[in-house]
C-alpha cells in the first residue's frame, strides 16, 4: 500500500494541474494515505501506552520517597484537647518521636524532620513552612479527638480517624477541623499571618478546601493504608478516612494525612493512648503504612 501511494505521487507531480487523470490520481492518493493510516492505527500494538501517561511514568521512574515531616499536634501554650489525666499534645509528641524512631531504625536513609522534638509552641503556619521548605514528601500530623462536651454519651465515642484535606460531608467533621484549626486562635499575630482565614468562619473552609487537589491520590492512599493498619494489625476501632478543612492539611506542598489516634474523652481511649505499650503500637501502625506507601510509589 505504502509503495502505491509514492508511485501514485510520483505521477501526480508530473500530470498538468487542470488535467482530469490529475484529479482521479488525487484522489486515488487520498484514499491511499487514509488506508495507510488505518493500517497503522489498527495494528499498532495493544500494550503502547499513550503519551500522557509515559510522561507520567519517566516523571515516576526512580522515584524516592526521601523525606518525611512528623508533625506532633500542638504544644507549650496549646495543650490541645484534654482527657481526665492527659493533655494531647503529649501523646502526640510521644508518639510522633516513636514514629520517627522507628523509621530511623529501619530505614536510615530517609531525612525525618520533626516539626517540633519538644513541649513547644508551634504556629500552625510555620509547621507547614518546615515541610514547604525541606520540601518534603510526605507530611503526618499526629492529633487525638474528643467528643463534643455537650455530646450525649460523650465517653463512649472512640475510634481513630484519618484525614485527608477536602469538603467536609458532615457537620462533625468540620468541628473537628475548627477544633484542631482553633490553635491559630492562640497565637499573637494570627490575623497578619493567615491571609484573612478564619477558623470560625464557614465562607473560609470553601476557600481551604481548594488546597491539596493535586495531591489528592496520594494522599488518599496514604490515610487508607494507615486506616487498614489501625484496624486489621492493631486491632482497634477505626471510624475511617475522611475529608475536613485542616490548614496543615491544606497549606503543605506534597501529600498530606492527619491522624486522629482516638478520643481522649472516652477513658478506655485515653489510658491505651497514654499507655507507652500502645504509643508504640499506634506509632507502629502508621510506619507499616508509610512502608507500603513508599515501596508502593517508588515501584511505579
Ligand atoms: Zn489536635
Amino acid at each position: 500500500m505504502y509503495y502505491l501511494f509514492q508511485i501514485l505521487l510520483k505521477k501526480s507531480q508530473f500530470c498538468n494541474k487542470n488535467d482530469t487523470s490529475s484529479l482521479m490520481l488525487k484522489y486515488l492518493l487520498l484514499i491511499c494515505g487514509l488506508a495507510i493510516l488505518s493500517i497503522n492505527t489498527s495494528f499498532a500494538p495493544r500494550n503502547v501506552s499513550n503519551p500522557q501517561e509515559k510522561i507520567k511514568k519517566s516523571a515516576n521512574k526512580g522515584y524516592k520517597v526521601k523525606t518525611i515531616v512528623i508533625d506532633a499536634g500542638h504544644g507549650g501554650k496549646d495543650p490541645g484537647t484534654l482527657g481526665k489525666r492527659t493533655q494531647e499534645k503529649n501523646i502526640t509528641l510521644r508518639v510522633a518521636l516513636e514514629l520517627g524512631r522507628i523509621i530511623k531504625r529501619n530505614m536510615p536513609r530517609v531525612k525525618i524532620i520533626y516539626t517540633r522534638t519538644t513541649d513547644k509552641f508551634v504556629e500552625l503556619y510555620r509547621r507547614t513552612e518546615i515541610a514547604n521548605q525541606a520540601k518534603a514528601d510526605l507530611f503526618i500530623s499526629i492529633h487525638c479527638n474528643a467528643a463534643p462536651k455537650k455530646a450525649r454519651n460523650r465517653a463512649k465515642a472512640h475510634g481513630a480517624e484519618t484525614y485527608i484535606m477536602g469538603n467536609h460531608v458532615s457537620e462533625a467533621n468540620l468541628a473537628i477541623a475548627q477544633r484542631e484549626n482553633a490553635s491559630i486562635l492562640l497565637e499573637k499575630n494570627y490575623k497578619k499571618n493567615y491571609g484573612g482565614f478564619n477558623p470560625n468562619s464557614p465562607q473560609s473552609y470553601i476557600l481551604l478546601s481548594m488546597n491539596q487537589q493535586v495531591h489528592m491520590k496520594h494522599s488518599l492512599s496514604f490515610a487508607r493504608k494507615i486506616d487498614w493498619e489501625i484496624k486489621r494489625r492493631v486491632r482497634r476501632h477505626t471510624r475511617g478516612v475522611k475529608q475536613a478543612g485542616f490548614y496543615v492539611l491544606a497549606r503543605t506542598a506534597m501529600p498530606s494525612v492527619l491522624v486522629e489516634l482516638g478520643f481522649l474523652s472516652n477513658p478506655a481511649e485515653e489510658r491505651y493512648l497514654n499507655d507507652a505499650l500502645g504509643q508504640i503500637y499506634m506509632a507502629s501502625a502508621i510506619y507499616r503504612a508509610f512502608k507500603a506507601y513508599k515501596k508502593e510509589l517508588e515501584a511505579q
